[in-house]
């Protein structure tokens, strides 16, 4: 099985540390045919400060690995681009001008607010909060929808779409997702409309959640929809996570009748067969 990790950070984003070429060995360690990189690029005021996103630097790091470890492995440049409405023509024009392998959209903030604070959850029904962040990730999906309609893709891939369970989980202690399969049917259908692919991001799988984002029955829905094939990414922020539970997530899409990983090469995907 030829794998790719496409959800990683190294010392290119603000919250790792890892260094990139240790990410590499430690992707040919877990015998993986690709890792795409995907730094932060964070535009809300709050954060734009502290997002060190530098295209050079980070290109130059590509280059020099793609030198020495490019026949043994595929290496990605990509970019988790955090989705802020408010943003999203700065945001399409700063992708237009410069060269991704992948682009990852990633919803962490939902009407103006970081999911990951505690006051988001506080006095609130986790439910709520839970279905309040879906139709954010809704709302995101359809403004994608809308640019597909009207020029090429701007987002390949959509991360960790039910993000909000950590928070749940952390402050509630309760996952509430599947009690709005209403709502993530909705997303997994713009998604295929879109054109966007949705990832399994593991780093919840380690954090003791239980399960990945999304979890087991949802990637039965996305299925179900007519989705053929999902993204897997481990979301590593340090070597050693690097394709973190990856044949347990085969196992689950395969027996979600998900048969295929999408990987991309400048932008163009295409299928690798799980088995
Ligand atoms: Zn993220
Ligand atoms: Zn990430």
């Amino acid at each position: 099985m030829q794998l790719y990790d496409q959800h990683l950070h190294s010392h290119h984003s603000f919250d790792s540390s890892a260094n990139p070429e240790a990410n590499v060995r430690a992707a040919l360690d877990a015998g993986l045919a690709g890792l795409t990189f995907t730094e932060h690029f964070d535009t809300h005021p709050s954060e734009r400060e502290a997002c060190i996103y530098n295209d050079k630097t980070y290109s130059q790091t590509i280059h020099d690995l793609r030198r020495k470890f490019g026949d043994a492995i595929f290496i990605g440049k990509g970019i988790e681009v955090c989705f802020q409405p408010d943003n999203l023509d700065d945001i399409v024009s700063f992708l237009d001008h410069l060269t991704f392998d992948l682009v990852l959209v990633s919803v962490h903030w939902c009407h103006g607010y970081p999911i990951h604070i505690r006051d988001v959850w506080k006095d609130r029904d986790a439910s709520d909060v839970t279905r309040w962040y879906l139709e954010g990730v809704l709302a995101a999906m359809q403004t994608c929808e809308r640019l597909h309609r009207n020029r090429s893709r701007v987002f390949d891939v959509l991360a960790h779409m039910d993000f909000c369970k950590r928070y749940s989980k952390r402050f509630a202690d309760r996952i509430c997702i599947e009690e709005h399969t209403d709502l993530t049917e909705k997303i997994f259908t713009c998604c295929l409309e879109a054109d966007i692919v949705p990832e399994i991001n593991t780093s919840t799988t380690r954090q003791g959640i239980g399960e990945s984002m999304p979890g087991p029955n949802l990637v039965r829905q996305y299925a179900q929809l007519g989705g053929e094939a999902m993204s897997l990414g481990s979301d590593a922020h340090r070597s050693e996570d690097i394709a973190a539970d990856f044949p347990g997530e085969v196992a689950n899409l395969k027996s979600a009748n998900i048969h295929n990983e999408a990987v991309y090469h400048q932008r163009e995907k295409r299928l690798i067969p799980l088995d």
